[in-house]
C-alpha cells in the first residue's frame, strides 16, 4: 500500500498453494510493521499444530511468536484495542466469519494482513479466502516450484487418499505441483495406495511406524 492518510485500515492477502512463500512473506510484511514500532498481533487457527503452538514457522524454519484462534471470531476477541497490524496465517481453516472479521478489523482503521490456500487438494476454490480476496484492497497470488518439473506450481498436490478437505500436515502428505503435473484424483483413488501402507499394516497388527 503506498499512499495511507490518517488511520484508515485496510486489508492484504496472501494466497497460493503450500510452500509457496506465504507465511515467510506474512512473517517479513510483520517484522518490518515491528521494526516500524507498530502494534502487532499475530494469530494462527488451533488446527494448524505443523510446528509450534504459540508460533508461525514457514517450512524454511523461518518463525514469529503468535496466539492460537479456533475461529475469525476469536481473533475479534482478542485483538487489543491498541494495536495496530493484524496478521493471520492459514486462514483458510477459520470459518466463513472471516470475511466479517477482517471487515470490522480493517474498518476499525488497522491493517489486517491474511495468508492462505486459495484453492483446496482438488483445485477447489477454498473458502472463505476467495470471498476475502474481493474485498481485499491488495493481493499477492504467490507460486511454489512444481517438484516434477521445476515449473511455477499453482497447486496443492495431496499424495495420501482421503476425501476429507482438511487433512493437516506437510511431511510427504503434500507436494506443490503445476498445472500439467498435478493429479487431481490421487486424494480420491479408491484402490489402496502405498502412501497409506503404514496405516494397513497396523490395522494388521504390525508395527505403525
Ligand atoms: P507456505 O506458507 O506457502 O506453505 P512457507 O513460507 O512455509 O510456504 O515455505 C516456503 C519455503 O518452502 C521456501 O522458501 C522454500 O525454502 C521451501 N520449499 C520447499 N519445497 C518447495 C517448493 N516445492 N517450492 C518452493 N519452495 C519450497
Ligand atoms: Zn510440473
Amino acid at each position: 500500500m503506498d499512499i495511507v492518510k490518517g488511520n484508515m485500515g485496510w486489508i492484504e492477502v496472501i494466497v497460493g498453494p503450500m510452500f509457496s512463500g506465504k507465511s515467510e512473506e506474512l512473517i517479513r510484511r510483520l517484522r518490518r510493521a515491528a521494526i516500524a514500532r507498530q502494534r502487532v498481533q499475530i494469530f494462527k487457527p488451533k488446527i494448524d499444530e505443523r510446528y509450534a503452538a504459540d508460533e508461525i514457522v514457514s517450512h524454511s524454519g523461518l518463525g514469529i511468536p503468535s496466539e492460537v484462534a479456533v475461529k475469525a471470531e476469536d481473533v475479534l476477541a482478542q485483538v487489543q484495542p491498541r494495536t495496530e497490524v493484524i496478521g493471520i496465517d492459514e486462514a483458510q481453516f477459520l470459518g466463513e466469519e472471516l470475511v466479517n472479521v477482517c471487515t470490522k478489523l480493517a474498518d476499525s482503521g488497522k491493517r489486517v494482513i491474511v495468508a492462505g490456500l486459495d484453492t483446496d487438494y482438488r483445485g477447489r476454490p477454498f473458502e472463505p479466502m476467495p470471498r476475502l480476496l474481493s474485498v481485499a484492497e491488495e493481493i499477492t497470488k504467490l507460486l511454489a516450484i512444481c517438484v516434477r518439473c521445476g515449473n511455477p506450481a499453482v497447486h496443492t498436490q495431496r499424495l495420501v487418499e482421503s476425501e476429507e478437505l482438511v487433512v493437516v500436515g506437510a511431511g510427504g502428505m503434500y507436494e506443490a505441483r503445476c498445472r500439467r503435473c498435478f493429479e487431481q484424483n490421487i486424494a480420491q483413488a479408491k484402490e489402496p495406495s502405498p502412501f497409506l501402507a503404514p496405516r494397513v499394516r497396523a490395522a494388521g497388527g504390525g508395527s505403525a511406524k
